[in-house]
C-alpha cells in the first residue's frame, strides 16, 4: 500500500502508469521499437543541444511564445477576467505543430530516416509533414481512404508538402483503420522508421513524451500571467479534449497545484443521450485502445464505440491515460459542449473578440457561463487552433 504521506502524482511513473491507466498494451512485434524510445527518450530530451533546437524551431519557426491575450469583452460578459492562450497563432494554424516538431528531432537523434503517421482529418498529418519537410525526412501518412474523399484540402496540403497518402482501404475505411495499417508498416519497418503519433495517446512512452512537447505551453502561460496580473497561477485553465494534448500542454505546470482547477471540455456532439457523441468520460468505462488503459467509449461487450462530433479533431472514442487520471483521481473537471454550444461560442469570440477559433478550440470556450469563476478570479482558456478549417462548417450558420 501507498504510505498515506505519499502525495498523490499526476505524472506518469517509472512502469508507464499514471494511477490505474498508461502502460503499453501492444503486440510483441511492435515491443523492439516501443521499446528503443522508451529507453533513450528521456535522455535524448533532456541533452542541451535537443533543447538548444526545440527551442529554436520553436521560436523561429513555430512563432513561440504564442501570446497570452486578455479577452476584454468576453471577461466583461462573463465577469470574470478570461485570458486566450493563442496556439492559433502556431505555424500551421494548431498546437500540434510542438509535438511534431519534437519527435522529428527525437527520430533524427535515434538515426531514424523515415516518418510514418496516421491522420484522421489530416490536422495531424499535415502537422507532420510539415516537419518532414523541414528535415528533409520521408513521409508516410496513412489515412482512411473515407476520409482521404472528405478531407480533400488537408490531403492537397500533405501532397504539396511531399508526403505520401496512403489510403487504408479496410472496415469502415477512417482512423482506426489508418492506424492499424501504420503499426504494421512500422512493424515491418522498425530499424529506420519512426511513429509520429499526434497526441497524448498510445502506448508509454509516448503520452509522457507529447505532453513534455506541449509543456512547453503552460510554462509559457506561467511568465505571461505574471506580466498580465503579477502572478504566475490562474484559478481556471480550461480546455479541450479530443486524445487531450492540448489540455497536456496547458495543465503540465499546474499539475501539483491544486489551488488551479484544471477543466477538460469533452465534445458531446449532438448531445450525451442521442448515441452521436464523443464525450469519452461521460459516456465511457475503462479498457485498452491504441495501447494503453485508458477511459474509452464502448459496448457492453468490449467493442469500440463510433464517436460523433461536428470537431474532426474531438471525434476520437478515448483519451489519454493521463486524463483517465485526472478525471479519476478528481484533480480534473470534465465537461462536455455540444456541436451547437460550440458553434455558438465560435460566433460569440468571433464577433466580441476579432478571433475566429477552431470548433474544437470552441467547446473550451462554450462552457465559460458554466464555470462559475467570480470577478476576482483569472481563467484561461487554451485557444488550441484557428477556424480557417471549419468555415465550411460555420458558412451553413450565417445567413
Ligand atoms: C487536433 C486538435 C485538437 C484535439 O487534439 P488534442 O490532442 O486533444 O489536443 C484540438 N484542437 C485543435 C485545433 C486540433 O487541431
Amino acid at each position: 500500500m501507498e504510505s498515506i504521506a505519499e502525495k498523490k502524482s499526476y505524472q506518469v511513473n517509472d512502469r508507464g502508469y499514471y494511477g490505474t491507466f498508461g502502460g503499453a498494451f501492444i503486440p510483441e512485434m511492435l515491443y523492439p521499437n516501443v521499446e528503443e524510445l522508451r529507453e533513450n527518450y528521456l535522455q535524448v530530451i533532456a541533452d542541451p543541444s535537443f533543447q538548444k533546437e526545440f527551442n529554436d524551431l520553436l521560436r523561429h519557426y513555430v512563432g513561440r511564445p504564442t501570446p497570452l491575450y486578455r479577452a476584454n469583452r468576453l471577461s466583461e460578459k462573463y465577469k470574470t477576467n478570461i485570458f486566450l492562450k493563442r496556439e492559433d497563432l502556431c505555424h500551421t494554424g494548431a498546437h500540434k505543430v510542438n509535438n511534431t516538431i519534437g519527435q522529428i528531432l527525437m527520430a533524427q537523434r535515434l538515426g531514424k530516416k523515415r516518418i510514418v503517421a496516421e491522420t484522421g482529418a489530416g490536422q495531424h498529418g499535415v502537422a507532420t509533414a510539415t516537419v518532414c519537410a523541414l528535415m528533409n525526412l520521408e513521409c508516410i501518412v496513412y489515412m482512411g481512404a473515407l476520409d482521404i474523399e472528405r478531407q480533400a484540402p488537408n490531403v492537397a496540403r500533405m501532397k504539396m508538402l511531399g508526403a505520401e497518402v496512403r489510403p487504408a482501404t479496410c472496415g469502415s475505411r477512417t482512423l482506426k483503420d489508418a492506424t492499424n495499417e501504420a503499426m504494421r508498416h512500422w512493424i515491418n519497418n522498425p530499424v529506420d522508421t519512426h511513429y509520429i503519433i499526434g497526441s497524448v495517446v498510445g502506448p508509454h512512452p509516448y503520452p509522457d513524451m507529447v505532453a513534455r512537447f506541449q509543456s512547453v505551453i503552460s510554462e509559457e502561460i506561467r511568465w505571461q500571467l505574471k506580466e498580465h496580473i503579477g502572478k504566475e497561477t490562474p484559478d481556471y485553465v480550461v480546455a479541450c479534449v479530443g486524445g487531450g494534448s492540448n489540455a497536456a500542454g496547458a495543465f503540465y505546470h499546474f499539475l501539483d497545484e491544486e489551488n488551479v482547477k484544471l477543466v477538460a471540455v469533452e465534445a458531446a456532439g449532438m448531445g450525451l443521450t442521442t448515441g452521436h457523441s464523443a464525450a469519452t468520460t461521460a459516456l465511457g468505462k475503462p479498457g485498452v485502445l491504441h495501447g494503453s488503459r485508458t477511459i474509452l467509449m464502448q459496448t457492453e461487450d468490449g467493442q469500440v464505440v463510433e464517436p460523433f462530433s461536428i470537431s474532426a479533431g474531438l471525434d476520437y472514442p478515448g483519451i489519454g491515460p493521463q486524463h483517465a487520471w485526472l478525471f479519476e483521481s478528481g484533480r480534473g473537471a470534465f465537461l462536455s459542449a455540444t456541436d451547437d454550444e460550440a458553434v455558438q461560442a465560435a460566433f460569440e469570440l468571433t464577433r466580441n473578440e476579432g478571433i475566429i477559433p477552431a470548433l474544437e478550440s470552441s467547446h473550451a470556450l462554450a462552457i465559460l457561463g458554466r464555470l462559475g469563476a467570480s470577478e476576482h478570479e483569472t481563467v484561461v482558456v487554451n485557444l488550441s487552433g484557428r477556424g480557417d478549417k471549419d468555415m465550411g462548417t460555420y458558412m451553413k450558420y450565417i445567413d
